[in-house]
């Protein structure tokens, strides 16, 4: 089931996945790409974007196009990248981006802010804005997180630099200049990023009504409780029956190192009182299974409860991060393959308990 979902993800749809998904109007998905991104048509002007590869994206973006205006969720991991999302929108609409929403602060999600023009509306939990201001005292470019996925870059490019150079089979030594290219850009677009916080701001919710061609779009912008951050906020489109979950809810486990992982599970049960049939995650496919959910609320109790002992017992982050056994739920997460969890989750658990 979880691999068959998985490739309604992706572009041309199986007739053999109606049968086994009863209730889904595949047919309806139509997809539309630009040289950076690849745009699936999940409800009428509804379109999950995903980078394809030309530009370093990281993160997904919904797009909601209205007969006047247009909606973007996430802005991506830099500048340059949400200046492709942006450039891209053109194979969709000629409609203006009005609104751009912020799922929470992470940097994949909204270090691509400053790219929208002046007069886009950024809205976002007030969390985010904490963050992305810097209200708390805090740089999020000084922030572990940042730093943790960001420090490896100029590395990665120089091992893909590396292996091109040695490489003598001609198409595998052009995929990995592309690949080298890439990342260089990447690199590159790093250095152009000033946070930008949102300008319109949410505690529990706000509804949006976008004009559309048979009325109008209801679009729920929901903050559940603390979860992958403290500021997510899930789109919700209770006629489409569509979610788009940020990093709240992922195919596969959301990072923790920002998480307030004891208060997640019950964040989610607020996900699961929405009547949706498709969910959006911000990495990973186009999702309609709920399992997930409830797969991913057990692994975080269960997470939190080992680590519990482990902090009780006066066990190390790091030994803590190398013992800790998660493998009972392999069945429901395949990047599970051995025990050990990610130290920056382990770290987070702690810095939780420390504080109590
Ligand atoms: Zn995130």
């Amino acid at each position: 089931m979880k691999n068959l979902v998985k490739t309604l993800g992706s572009v041309f749809l199986m007739s053999g996945a109606c049968a086994l998904l009863p209730g889904l109007v595949l047919a309806q998905e139509r997809v539309v790409e630009s040289a950076s991104h690849r745009f699936v048509e999940v409800a009428d002007g509804v379109w999950f974007a995903t980078g394809s590869g030309s530009v370093y994206t990281m993160s997904n973006a919904l797009v909601l196009v209205g007969e006047f205006d247009t909606l973007v969720v996430d802005s991506h991991v830099t500048p340059a990248a949400s200046r492709a999302l942006l450039d891209s929108l053109s194979v969709l609409t000629d409609k203006p981006v009005r609104y751009l929403v912020n799922s929470h602060y992470h940097f994949d999600h909204a270090h691509g802010n400053q790219s929208f023009p002046p007069g886009v509306e950024i809205i976002g939990h007030e969390y985010t804005r904490m963050k992305l201001s810097g209200a708390d005292g805090s740089n999020v470019l000084d922030e572990a997180t940042f730093h943790s996925f960001s420090d490896g870059v100029p590395a990665t490019v120089e091992r893909l630099e590396q292996r091109a150079a040695a490489e003598t089979d001609p198409a595998r030594k052009a995929e990995l200049q592309e690949n080298a290219r890439v990342q260089r850009d990447y690199m590159n677009a790093i250095q152009e990023i000033r946070p930008t916080p949102p300008n319109i701001t949410l505690d529990r919710k706000m509804t949006l009504f976008q004009v559309v061609a048979n009325g109008s779009r209801e679009i729920q912008l929901l903050h559940f409780g603390r979860a992958h951050t403290g500021g997510d906020v899930v789109i919700f489109l209770p006629k489409e029956k569509v979610v788009f979950t940020g990093d709240m809810m992922l195919p596969s486990l959301s990072y923790m190192g920002d998480a307030f992982v004891d208060e997640w599970p019950v964040t989610l049960e607020g996900l699961k009182t929405l009547d949706f049939e498709t969910w959006l995650p911000g990495h990973g496919p186009v999702m309609h299974s709920r399992d997930p959910i409830s797969n991913f609320q057990a692994y975080l109790r269960d997470l939190w409860t080992k680590t519990v002992a482990m902090h009780d017992r006066g066990v190390s982050v790091e030994q803590a991060s190398e013992q800790i056994d998660m493998t009972n739920h392999s069945a429901n997460f395949t990047q599970i393959r051995e025990p050990g969890v990610d130290p920056r989750a382990i770290r987070r658990i702690y810095q939780l308990l420390d504080a109590r």
